[in-house]
């Protein structure tokens, strides 16, 4: 008996059409991060368990609830990775790349979180993330804003996202002002929504995220963190805006901005949208001038986003060239013709680099044609029986009424590229 098995939950296929939106989103990235100096790296799908629960922290979304973790053979446990940051720092320690020396990294691949799965939200997906290992200056946070805004561009979406901007200032700098936001909420923990009252002991600052309006509506008298800021952070923060605006980046800062990984201080950021419904954030990042450190390297303070393609892909792909496109289908009759077509389409695709779908199988002449019209092909090329006789093709240009002509085969790529360089 046949067994039926679909899909996990949340893990998605991604058709041909959807695929290719991918594909150009990725290689526009990678060609505006090659522009800066950006060099990739490949990081393992798997980690251990601790290399996440330590470093995003036992209080985060991610390693309360969103991991896929389990004991292999061995009985260690593992982690399918819920992001790429802490990967990317234990990569970069683990084969000494920042001993005296700074690094600017990217990465692609798909994330694992086990989330309620909706459009923009789902249990694989993939991001591209940038690192800068080394860094602690405001105009290294400041390159990666405006590389994140060329990718924007590029994509042709720019005009469909604006940049949240705040500081966290330090470790100390943030518990002052947990305490403050704990000690004012506490006087409102009956009000508060069930998710906010365990964050309050858990990690008290994810309670600005919420999506809650009560629990927005207390947060309008909450005491506001820029306040709390430590004075080497509040001049690194003002130097930042200053870059960003000689720069001519907009952007508008956000206290609410907390970004929900513990080991953020200082910069974070998001890049946000209005037309992806409540998945709004496309990009989100910051400074983690301390994980170097907390893996056992000589602190490097640093800085990194990562995008999440999967939403990207939902803004560009009203506006992108489908896949499948063809430019050439090759239609033969009789066994000795389709070995002549096979061969050409080789030569068509070398020198000319042009789509070439060889029709697979037998089938009439008629059968073929109407193949080669469905294809959207802009020409078919017809070997038959004549043609064979005399070293010949015929071109048919199937956009054009009527227009055919025999080609003598010697000349058939200058023809081809006359036709296609018109374009
Ligand atoms: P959200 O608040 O939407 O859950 P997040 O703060 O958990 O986002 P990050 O950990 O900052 O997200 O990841 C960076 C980016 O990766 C996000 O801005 C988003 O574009 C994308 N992303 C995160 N989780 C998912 C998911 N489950 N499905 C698709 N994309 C995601
Ligand atoms: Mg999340």
């Amino acid at each position: 008996m046949a067994i039926k098995v679909k899909a996990v939950r949340g893990m998605r296929d991604l058709l041909p059409q959807k695929k290719a939106v991918f594909r150009f989103v990725e290689d526009q990235v990678r060609s505006i991060v090659s522009q800066y100096g950006y060099l990739e790296v490949g990081l393992p799908v798997i980690e251990s368990t601790q290399l996440f629960s330590r470093l995003v922290g036992e209080g985060t979304d991610i390693v309360e609830k969103e991991m896929y973790t389990f004991a292999d053979r061995n009985g260690d446990s593992l982690t399918l990775r819920p992001e790429g940051t802490a990967g990317l720092v234990r990569l970069a320690n683990e084969n000494g790349l920042i001993f005296n020396q700074v690094q600017r990294f990217w990465y692609a691949g798909p994330m694992f979180r086990y989330e309620r799965p909706q459009k923009g939200r789902y249990r694989q997906f993939d991001q591209i993330g940038v690192e800068c290992l080394g860094m602690d200056g405001p105009d290294i946070d400041a390159e990666i804003l405006l590389m994140s805004a060329r990718i924007w561009e590029a994509l042709g979406i720019e005009d469909n996202v604006t940049l949240e901007l705040n500081s966290l200032g330090d470790v100390s700098s943030r518990q002052r002002y947990q305490v403050a936001l704990i000690g004012y909420l506490n006087d409102y923990r009956s009000e508060l929504d069930e998710d906010s009252l365990r964050r309050l002991s858990s990690n008290p600052l994810r309670i600005l995220d919420s999506k809650v309006p009560d629990t927005q509506r207390l947060l309008a008298g909450a005491p506001e963190l820029p306040e709390f800021l430590d004075e080497d952070s509040r001049q690194h923060f003002g130097r930042l805006c200053e870059i960003l605006d000689q720069a001519g980046l907009q952007y508008r800062i956000n206290p609410r901005i907390v970004r929900g990984l513990d080991y953020y201080n200082r910069t974070v950021f998001e890049w946000v949208t209005d037309t992806l419904g409540s998945q709004g954030t496309v990009c989100g990042g910051g400074r983690y001038d301390g994980l170097v450190e907390q893996l056992g390297g000589k602190p490097a303070s640093s800085v990194g986003f990562a995008m999440g393609l999967d939403r990207l892909v939902l803004m560009v792909e009203e506006s992108r060239p489908k896949a499948g496109s063809v430019d050439i289908y090759m239609v033969s009759v009789g066994n000795q013709e389709r070995t002549k077509a096979l061969v050409l389409a080789e030569r068509i695709r070398r020198e000319l680099g042009l789509i070439t779908l060889v029709h697979a199988g037998s089938g009439r002449l008629k059968a073929q044609m109407k193949k080669a019209d469905m294809s959207g092909a802009r020409a078919a090329l017809i070997i038959g029986e004549q043609e064979l006789a005399c070293d010949q093709v015929t071109v048919r240009l199937l956009r054009v009424e009527g227009s055919q002509e025999r080609v003598k085969e010697e000349q058939l790529v200058d023809y081809l590229r006359g036709i296609f360089d018109r374009e």
